[in-house]
């Protein structure tokens, strides 16, 4: 027989099963969502293995299922006008442009705005220049 203890999500107590000595959370159905949810935020930041898995059934589940949010949105009117309004004022809003040599970056590239430019090898002519919005999906390794 274990003793009670205090679940760490709603602090109620309860009693560990048998079968998980270690267990810190009730059995109710919110505890455990929040507890699996708080064990994947902690496994996605310790472990690019699964990052990089989670990442691509991502991309596989939105390969497969190309109207989700379209039909989402002709779902929830209210959702998408409020998404909308949010747009516009994000729009609206000027933006700060952080600039940055590829050699300033260091050792973690953060998403953001870049100013990006072009030039050539030999003389470092500008040949052209972009403000990019960069989305790191992933840092591997350094
Ligand atoms: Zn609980």
């Amino acid at each position: 027989m274990s003793e009670a203890r205090t679940c760490a999500v709603c602090g109620q107590l309860f009693e560990p099963r048998a079968q998980s000595p270690n267990q810190k959370c009730c059995s109710r159905r919110s505890c455990q969502r929040a507890r699996k949810a708080q064990w994947q935020k902690q496994k996605i930041k310790s472990d690019p293995d699964y990052r990089e898995n989670k990442q691509r059934a991502q991309i596989r589940w939105r390969e497969s299922h190309p109207d989700y949010w379209r039909t989402y949105r002709e779902d929830h009117q209210a959702y998408a006008v409020k998404n909308r309004e949010l747009q516009r004022i994000r729009n609206s809003q000027p933006k700060e442009v952080a600039k940055m040599d590829a050699s300033a970056v260091g050792d973690h590239l953060r998403s953001g705005l870049y100013v990006l430019a072009q030039t050539t090898c030999d003389d470092i002519a500008k040949i052209g220049t972009w403000i990019v919005h960069l989305t790191v999906i992933a840092e591997l390794s350094n």
